[in-house]
């Protein structure tokens, strides 16, 4: 890419939805405070800093701090102060701090939730929030029907669902009519120490279907503060990463830049969803994002990095009912 082109981010279109995506989404979990304390000031500058560079879609969930996420997401983006078409909001459905619930009365009642929180009349994207803690039968004959609705009532424009095991994703889309899931929102796929999503690219843009990646950090292990206490990582890969920071940082060379940039390098890969919570992250992430598109990355410090993290390459964990 030209360097002239670079001097903002790149604009990714969403499989059929005709929505073009910034190349690094704002990840909003951070905002409610699950990576840690943060203030509302600093959750409002960071979302204002990361439009003015060219940030244009935003994820939240009702979930990310029983709803704290949402209700600071919509005071930032309603300081911002622009049009609504300017930006580009994705929340959830279905995954609560009660628990779950994928049920048609629950999903429909909680977009009117959502939207008053985030102080907006619709939605962009509209997930069911880590479907594989529910019945997959449920999401394709309860769940996805109750959204359709919701798109026909002009309170969602598209429909998305997100988990951790990637099979959740070619059982719910071999079992809709095409153009009923729009999106999917995998995660911790597609990192230098995971990079499983790759298998799947090609069948989902057979079907037309965007696709969104989170956590580039791995959920923080990819940083030098970590990741947070939760973490669902064996203590293997906990370990891993943990060796991959030292590594870097021994060498002065700062490996939530490399993580961002491995992540970025895919363009089927419509976003890549990173959890930010302060101006500087989001300095540093835009910074990652254009100089990648201008000088490469450091593929030496990538091939080092790589094989430390060789022996737990693709290393995931167990998440939901689905695998017991
Ligand atoms: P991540 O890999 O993006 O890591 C986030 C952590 O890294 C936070 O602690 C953040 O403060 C820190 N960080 C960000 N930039 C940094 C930098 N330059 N230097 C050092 N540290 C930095 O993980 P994530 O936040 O879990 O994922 C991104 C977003 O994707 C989430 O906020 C959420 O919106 C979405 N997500 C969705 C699902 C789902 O739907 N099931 C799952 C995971 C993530």
């Amino acid at each position: 890419m030209a360097a002239a082109a670079a001097q903002t981010l790149q604009l990714r279109p969403l499989g059929n939805t005709g929505l073009k995506l910034s190349s690094v989404g704002f990840g909003a979990s951070p905002l409610g405070k699950v990576f840690g304390d943060v203030s509302e000031q600093d959750a409002i500058a960071a979302v204002r800093e990361a439009f003015r560079r060219g940030v244009n879609f935003f994820d939240t969930s009702p979930f990310y701090g029983g709803t704290l996420s949402e209700k600071v997401l919509g005071r930032a983006l309603k300081a911002l102060g622009v049009p609504r078409d300017q930006y580009i909001v994705s929340t959830k459905c279905g995954r609560y701090k009660e628990g779950f619930d994928f049920c048609a009365e629950r999903v429909t009642k909680s977009i009117d939730e959502s939207l008053e929180r985030l102080q907006l009349d619709y939605v962009d994207i509209f997930h069911c929030h880590d479907i594989e803690f529910g019945s997959l039968d449920q999401i394709v004959n309860e769940t996805l029907p109750a959204l359709l609705k919701l798109k026909q009532a002009g309170k969602i424009r598209f429909i998305g669902i997100t988990g951790l095991p990637l099979g959740i994703f070619t059982y719910v889309l071999d079992r809709v009519p095409p153009g009923t899931v729009d999106v999917i929102l995998s995660y911790c796929h597609y990192s230098i120490n995971d990079s499983t999503l790759e298998d799947l690219l090609p069948y989902l843009k057979s079907k037309g279907v965007g696709v969104i990646s989170a956590s580039p950090l791995s959920m923080g292990l990819l940083t030098e503060a970590g990741g947070p206490e939760w973490h669902p990582a064996s203590s293997e890969l906990k370990a891993a990463c943990r060796a991959a920071v030292d590594h870097c940082k021994e060498r002065g060379k700062n490996i939530s830049k490399l993580a961002l940039q491995y992540s970025l390098t895919n363009t089927d890969i419509s976003t890549i969803l990173v959890g930010m919570k302060s101006v500087k992250e989001v300095e540093e992430n835009i910074a990652a994002a254009l100089e990648l598109a201008t000088v490469g990355m450091d593929e030496e410090a990538l091939s080092e990095i790589t094989e430390i993290l060789k022996p737990v390459k693709n290393q995931t964990w167990p998440s939901g009912i689905q695998q017991r």
